[in-house]
């Protein structure tokens, strides 16, 4: 069975600039490539990202999909391979099964890609990060980047908490 990193998309692997439409607005952190590919490595990459502006009409999906294939793309240059992007479009008054901490894409990828969820991990700057990887007994990674900073408070104490994407790949896979 193949293990799996979950990446949220804003404030964990590029800056949280609000709602993102357009690829121009996309800024990677300067780490978030040496640790995808370090990541690689040993697990299955995807990204998990609530786009609650679609549901909020700020954002149309094939703005947000245009974004999406773009981060993808810039990654695939680099050597880096996304298995998968899940977007939820809804809000929290939608009443979704698929918005984050609910766990509805991690069992797809579970399902579709043959994913062994307990040993694999959620890195995000969101308790809803978190509390998903609690949800199906994977382990959670909370990055300080993004909203972590603002958030950090409302994490559990014994959840593992660093700076950024780069020290949350070397806590995963014990290599520098
Ligand atoms: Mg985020
Ligand atoms: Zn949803």
């Amino acid at each position: 069975m193949q293990k799996a990193v979950f990446l949220d998309r804003d404030g964990t692997i590029i800056e949280d600039n609000g709602y993102l439409s357009h690829p121009s607005q996309v800024v990677f952190f300067d780490d978030t490539f040496e640790a995808l590919r370090r990541l690689q490595k040993d697990f299955m990459l995807f990204i998990i990202t609530n786009q609650q502006g679609i549901g909020n009409g700020v954002l149309t999906p094939q703005e947000v999909e245009g974004v999406n294939l773009y981060i993808v793309d810039l990654l695939k240059k680099s050597g880096i391979h996304i298995t998968d992007v899940y977007v939820c479009p809804h809000t929290k008054d939608d009443r979704c099964i698929c918005r984050k901490p609910k766990p509805y894409f991690l069992h797809k990828a579970e399902r579709e890609h043959g994913i062994n969820l307990k040993h694999s991990f959620v890195v995000g700057d969101h308790p809803s990060d978190i509390e998903l990887a609690l949800n199906v007994g994977a382990r959670g990674i909370f990055v300080l980047t993004g909203h972590g900073r603002k958030h950090v408070w409302e994490i559990d104490d014994n959840a593992v908490v660093v700076p950024a994407i780069g020290e949350a790949s070397v806590r995963i896979t014990g290599k520098q």
